[in-house]
């Protein structure tokens, strides 16, 4: 995997940013995907380059397949394709219930959480799959505990966007299992981020943390580290599988 790239979608802030820098120690070339915070996704391509190590950023709203096929453009321009990070997705507005929920948000989640995934995902297999001539590769979806628990009276679509993830991640790992590439999802859980400002309440994971079997909120590094080692040699074995790291919650 050494020296190949690894395309990280919303790499710009949170969850994205510390994989970003955590796989560019690991070797990886970073393409920093983000969605219009440039500022933040040049600060990261700075933070790695100033560590000799290589990455470019690229504008990328995953609800668009043209921008999606541009940030892989940018991906072949700049080497290999060895990975895919599955990371960008938002939230709606927090305490909204399924019988107040306007279409339009329901697919817009819909279509960044789970058709852009899925999307990113086509464009990396045409490149790694060695059915297609490629030398194989690693995809990471980042789901959510959500998935699991299912967002009732706070996120419900958010919820369901993140189990549809979860399903990708099954049905996607078998059918390119004997072709060279793995493929694995992550399930953070109560994370400090700035996604919760987006659903209007900032302060949610921290308020929440007392709910957390190890009573506290997680950092943006502790699921990098955990995505990172799924990328690796490491987890080799690891395909069709989604990883916990939520705290015990
Ligand atoms: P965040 O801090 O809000 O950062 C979001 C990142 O995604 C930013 O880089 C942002 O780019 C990018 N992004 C937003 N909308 C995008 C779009 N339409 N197209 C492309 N990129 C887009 O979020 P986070 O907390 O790190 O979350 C990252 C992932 O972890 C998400 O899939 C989320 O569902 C999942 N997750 C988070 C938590 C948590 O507690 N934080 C828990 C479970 C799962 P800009 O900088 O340009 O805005």
């Amino acid at each position: 995997m050494t020296d190949r790239v690894a395309v990280i979608t919303g790499g710009s802030r949170g969850i994205g940013r510390a994989t970003a820098l955590a796989a560019a120690t690991r070797g990886f070339r970073i393409i920093v995907g983000y969605a219009s915070n440039q500022a933040a996704a040049k600060e990261v391509v700075s933070q790695i380059e100033a560590k000799n190590g290589k990455a470019v950023a690229v504008k990328c709203d995953v609800g668009e397949e043209h921008d999606i096929l541009k940030l892989f453009e940018a991906a072949d321009k700049f080497g290999a394709l060895g990975a895919l990070v599955n990371n960008a997705g938002i939230i709606g507005k927090s305490g909204v219930r399924v019988d107040e929920m306007p279409a339009e948000r329901i697919q817009r989640m819909m279509a960044i959480n789970v058709t852009g995934s899925m999307l990113c995902a086509r464009e990396a297999v045409k490149r790694m799959s060695t059915k297609h001539g490629g030398k194989g590769g690693v995809i990471i979806n980042v789901s959510s505990i959500a998935a699991k628990l299912g967002g009732a009276n706070t996120y419900i679509d958010y919820a369901a966007s993140k189990g549809a993830i979860d399903s990708f991640t099954v049905g996607l790992g078998l059918e390119v299992a004997g072709e060279g590439i793995r493929v694995a999802g992550i399930r953070p859980g109560l994370i400090d981020t700035e996604i919760h400002g987006s659903g209007g309440e900032p302060d949610r994971a921290h308020r929440l943390a007392h709910t957390v079997p190890l009573k506290r909120v997680g950092s943006a590094k502790e699921i990098a580290n955990a995505i990172v080692w799924l990328m690796s040699d490491e987890a080799s074995y690891v395909t069709g599988a989604i990883l916990d790291v939520s705290g015990g919650r």
